[in-house]
């Protein structure tokens, strides 16, 4: 395997001047120093006028051999992408596909990935050690939920706490379950507790398990990925399918699943419920929308200007539409459809705001990989799609970053960008609270007072993994430089 370039370790390094947004939802504060020793953030030190007018005699900035010059930028705690699968198959991305995501993923600021299952999961945590002796690789936080499919291994709950066992002996920090009864989800998530795994359990509630989000919320589940189980939840009974519905038919499924929430929304007192039960339970809800915006605009998704010029080919491939490929659907994708999707988004988003103000939490996950959704730039689309969801960026700033680290019990991120936790940084030049947009790899295009000259602006110009600095742009380049590799 080889990485390409890798990054800078430094024992003492300041980052001047930057406007610090700090995960914990609290208001941007700037300039400041931030003082970064062997990985962990030792100072924050305020050099706005007010600060230096106040001591003038004794006041001093902070020095180091290294210095980042982040003045008219954004610094943010590293972004967590909840739902990622790293495609270590070498064959869907390409030889080197698990460290072309690793760059895609850096390159956006995401200095952790929750690894949600069903990859080559003991390379995966060969990499973990690979990350663990060489922290100067450009790879990311892997966090490991290993994959469990009790339904197609037809597991008893017996069964299911000896693979938990297994999982934890090979150093699983959860576990990530699709389909199954709920006996044997209890019982996963009873021993992932005993076990004293921190990423606990996250769920995709597969229709045909018919576990609705009351239940594994019920016994304790720690996520519940995408949407699924939760409008079900509120149905009186079944969603009212077609009679020649079959659910192993995703074209049919995709179609139908824009129903689930106009069905519940027939019924919104049962669905505040739900979400009610989810928030007392402390069920995060990690709604991934990103991953199924191609159903409500597929032409938008086939022409992403950022899937030509860093989607690897073989990965394209993958998404061109065909029949008996999972994920695949779109051959048949109508208007109606789209129309359907759309209002589906419009009541999810509002529901997801119904559930963040009756206290519950949100995270940020992408699931790139399938559907025209990329790597790194997916996470930031999540964003944006947080936004259109009616929450303020500071608030989604919060949830991409300190939400996702206290789910996973991660303590030395928890405090986002504090005194004594660990240096995971985004530093992104301008403001993303104003525009999330300048976090793309693409960047944003800008004209200068002259109104003719056209220049880029924006991108995350450094991602720091424990104190360890990632040039964005020579990450983009490698990236580039693979995909044309293909050509
Ligand atoms: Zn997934």
């Amino acid at each position: 395997m080889t990485y390409g370039i890798t990054g800078r370790k430094c024992s003492r390094l300041v980052i001047r001047d930057g406007i610090v947004v700090d995960g914990r939802g609290t208001p941007p504060k700037g300039p400041m120093d931030l003082v970064i020793e062997d990985g962990v953030i030792v100072d924050m030190v305020r050099v706005d006028d007010v600060a230096r007018n106040k001591y003038p005699e004794d006041w001093q900035r902070p020095e180091a051999d290294e210095v980042i010059d982040a003045s008219g930028m954004y610094v943010l705690p590293g972004l967590v992408d909840m739902h990622a699968h790293v495609p270590l198959d070498h064959t869907k991305c390409g030889p080197r596909g698990m460290e072309y995501a690793y760059k895609l993923w850096l390159a956006h600021g995401v200095t952790t990935v929750r690894s949600m299952g069903f990859d080559v999961e003991d390379e995966l945590y060969e990499q973990r050690e690979v990350l663990r002796d060489n922290p100067e690789l450009p790879i990311p936080r892997l966090f490991i939920m290993h994959g469990c499919r009790p339904d197609l291994q037809d597991m008893t709950p017996e069964r299911a706490r000896e693979s938990v066992k297994e999982f934890a002996g090979l150093g699983a920090d959860g576990v990530k379950v699709i389909g199954g009864y709920s006996d044997v989800l209890a019982a996963i998530c009873d021993e992932a507790a005993r076990m004293g795994l921190d990423g606990g359990v996250a769920v995709h509630l597969s229709l045909d398990s018919g576990i609705d989000a009351v239940t594994a919320s019920e016994v304790g589940v720690s996520t519940i990925e995408h949407t699924y189980g939760i409008p079900e939840a509120a149905l009186y009974g079944t969603q009212s399918f077609p009679p020649d519905y079959n659910e192993m038919d995703e074209l049919a499924r995709f179609r139908e699943s824009a129903w689930n929430w106009i069905e519940a929304e027939q019924n919104p007192e049962r669905v505040l419920d739900v979400l009610d039960l989810l928030v007392e339970n402390g069920t995060v809800w990690d709604p991934t929308m990103v991953v199924y915006e191609p159903s409500r605009d597929l032409d938008r998704a086939k022409t992403l200007e950022w899937n030509r010029l860093y989607g690897v080919p073989p990965l394209r491939e993958t998404w061109k539409p065909t029949p008996g490929i999972h994920a695949s659907f779109y051959f048949d994708w109508k208007t109606s459809d789209e129309i359907a999707w759309k209002e589906k988004y419009r009541i999810w988003m509002r529901y997801l705001s119904e559930f963040f103000r009756a206290g519950g939490t949100i995270t940020a996950g992408a699931d790139a990989g399938t559907q025209y959704t990329l790597y790194g730039f997916s996470m930031v689309r999540e964003l944006e799609l947080l936004q259109e969801a009616g929450f303020h960026p500071i608030e989604i700033v919060k949830m991409a970053t300190t939400n996702a680290s206290r789910t996973m019990g991660l303590s030395r991120l928890s405090g986002g960008i504090r005194k004594g936790y660990a240096a995971d940084l985004a530093i992104v030049d301008g403001n993303p609270l104003d525009n999330f947009k300048l976090m793309y790899g693409t960047k944003v295009e800008k004209f200068l007072d002259d109104r003719v000259t056209k220049v880029q602006a924006g991108g995350v110009k450094w991602t720091l993994r424990d104190g360890v600095i990632f040039d964005c742009d020579q990450l983009l380049q490698e990236i580039a430089e693979y995909v044309q590799e293909f050509a």
